[in-house]
């Protein structure tokens, strides 16, 4: 069985970025739905024994939905809040050499998420090599599935930012950069 997973702070820690509200539907009402979907679709499947990893890869349909949902919801509301704003060290060092800069990369996956038609997710990976790459990923697709190993990501459904942007995508996605956990990306970039 699939838990929902704890915010690591405050429901109104991510204050002006995401509002209290957002997150309190956005963790508690969309990701409960979609733990307390996959948990009654496994019963008794092949998937029930796998890992949510595992099940991203290997599954279709509405167990693929809510499996991929959950996965993606977990490495996104895991990245916020740190001491470290910026890359620094290693990542920063791959981010200059795959996109020419930090400003440059920003605008690049801002450039991906306001694009992306329709619901989904923008995501920084690295491939096996070490090599970031930004892919857009519809509804609830993960770059996993590709081989690549997810970093960062951007939640582009509206439910991650209509009640407080409205119909502002690219406000949204500019502001989030204030939150991000740098040091938490750095871990999933050298981890491995
Ligand atoms: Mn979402």
């Amino acid at each position: 069985m699939f838990t929902l997973i704890q915010l690591p702070y405050a429901q109104d820690a991510l204050e002006p970025v995401i509002s209290r509200q957002t997150l309190e539907f956005h963790h508690g009402k969309h990701l409960q739905t979609y733990v307390d979907n996959l948990n009654k679709l496994i019963i008794g499947t092949e998937y029930e024994n796998m890992s949510l990893e595992e099940i991203v890869c290997k599954s279709q349909g509405g167990i693929f939905n809510n499996a991929g949902q959950i996965l993606n919801h977990n490495l996104y509301f895991t990245q916020f809040i740190g001491t470290q704003t910026t890359p620094q060290g290693t990542l920063l060092d791959a981010i200059n050499r795959d996109f020419g800069s930090f400003d440059n990369f920003k605008a690049e996956f801002e450039k991906a998420g306001t694009t992306l038609f329709g619901s989904g997710w923008v995501w920084l990976s690295a491939d096996k090599d070490g090599r970031l790459v930004i892919t857009q990923e519809p509804n609830a697709q993960n770059p996993i599935t590709k081989g690549l190993r997810p970093l960062l990501t951007m939640d582009v459904w509206e439910h991650a930012y209509y009640l407080d942007y409205q119909n502002r995508r690219a406000a949204h996605l500019q502001s989030l950069w204030q939150i991000i956990n740098w040091q938490e990306i750095e871990r999933r970039y050298t981890n491995s």
